[in-house]
């Protein structure tokens, strides 16, 4: 098991992070802040996936007096979880103007180089950390490399051209991030801000860059850290680059939150984040949060679709009676299901999941065996819907056989 590395604890809304915590899931809400009932659905939509933070877009009046209305509603709706409010360029005056806001939000997001400029950057900085701490309330300091002083920025590029040994340009940059970091964090302590109110992130859209990032932070902080490629981009794009920069890190003890930044697909499913995000810890044997089931990619040894009908379809049907079983059955997180394509490697890995069954490939018998624990306790043969209807039934009853059920007073 990865030792995570010592962080301050932080608690923001009751939920704990860092110092010793579980690696929570952060998503943020793509609507219109102003629009309560798409702001309250879609915050919904990412609890019930499994956000265990929701961070809105406050950047109007408008959005800063919908807070307390969206919040209101969630409670009254059962989710209890904590809003995060993201303020870029005006967040000093929205969090001043509208103290319900401030007082409803459990952290704020601020990014130091969009703050302001010179002297008011520094004043409109302490102003949010002065609200956080009458408040009570965390906040990130959150450094992007797209939004980065670029005052800043051009003085150390300059510095580092008239430099003996220049360093490259990108190292620049990270120095220049994980500075502005280390910095708005002495500050917002100096303000009164306690160590167990800050989160730090310093994000860029590069995985190399994000580990080195991430790499150099760890070394100077004990804030917990928020990880996050930031535009990671579409679809596969977006989770490979996701998981090749945050894995990285992860298994290396670093990052106490994540988030999976994913463009979605016009009028696709913003949960999909939080899918992701839950695969990555689930991969790493950091968090336990569904069903595993193990299929094979198959090959020229099943050239049939009824493997990968199947296979989708038992990951379909888990989904499905997930939220059942959760509530019925202790444990059943841990259940590991296998589905595979022929006699080569089928018999193996379903003998080794939970229960698993073994499709025959072409040429084989068409018998197709299961085994749970190791051992076989049925073959199943006829349809493809034959076969899935009996095979799901046997989950079902593994599931029930081998997960006590939940003790309710
Ligand atoms: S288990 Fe069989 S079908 Fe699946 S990839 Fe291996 S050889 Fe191919």
């Amino acid at each position: 098991m990865t030792t995570r590395k010592h962080t301050f604890p932080v608690s923001v809304g009751g939920l704990q992070l860092g110092g010793g915590a579980p690696v929570r899931i952060q998503a943020m809400t793509n609507t219109d802040t102003c629009d309560i009932d798409a702001t309250v659905s879609q915050t919904k939509a990412l609890a019930d996936a499994g956000a265990e933070m929701v961070r809105i877009t406050v950047n109007t009046e408008e959005a800063a007096q919908a807070v307390p209305e969206i919040n209101r509603q969630l409670q009254d709706a059962g989710y209890d979880l904590p809003l995060i409010g993201d303020f870029h360029y005006n967040g000093h005056a929205l969090l001043r103007h509208h103290p319900q806001c401030a007082a409803t939000l459990a952290k704020y997001r601020i990014n130091p180089g969009n703050v302001g400029r010179g002297a008011t950057r520094d004043e409109r900085f302490a102003t949010i950390c002065a609200i956080a701490r009458d408040h009570d309330k965390a906040v990130r300091i959150g450094v992007n490399a797209g939004s980065l002083d670029q005052t800043r920025l051009q003085q150390a590029l300059a510095e580092n051209a008239a430099a003996a040994t220049p360093v490259s340009s990108d190292a620049v940059l990270n120095d220049c991030m994980i500075q502005s970091a280390l910095h708005a964090t002495e500050a917002a302590i100096a303000i009164g801000l306690s160590e167990n109110r800050i989160v730090l992130s310093c994000k860029s859209s590069r995985p190399k860059s994000l580990i080195t990032l991430y790499r150099t932070l760890a070394k100077h902080t004990r804030q917990p850290l928020h990880l996050g490629l930031t535009e990671a981009g579409m679809g596969m794009k977006g989770m490979i680059w996701s998981a090749a920069a945050m894995s990285v890190l992860l298994e290396e003890g670093i990052g106490d939150t994540i988030r999976v930044s994913l463009t979605p697909q016009p009028g696709g499913d913003r949960c999909e984040e939080v899918y992701a995000a839950q695969e990555l810890l689930q991969a790493l044997d950091l968090r336990q949060f569904a069903p595993v089931v193990t299929a094979c990619p198959g090959c020229g040894r099943t050239s049939s679709t009824t493997f990968q009908t199947l296979a989708a379809d038992t990951e379909a049907y888990i989904r499905r009676r997930l939220p059942a079983w959760r509530a019925q059955f202790d444990g059943v997180e841990q259940l590991h299901v296998a589905v595979m394509g022929c006699i080569v490697n089928g018999p193996g890995e379903s003998r080794a999941a939970n229960i698993g069954i073994s499709l025959p490939g072409n040429h084989e018998t068409p018998v197709c065996p299961v085994y749970a624990d190791g051992t076989k306790i049925a073959s199943l043969q006829g349809t493809e819907t034959a076969i899935s209807t009996a095979f799901f039934e046997l989950i079902d009853r593994y599931v029930a056989d081998h997960y006590p059920a939940i003790k309710r007073d």
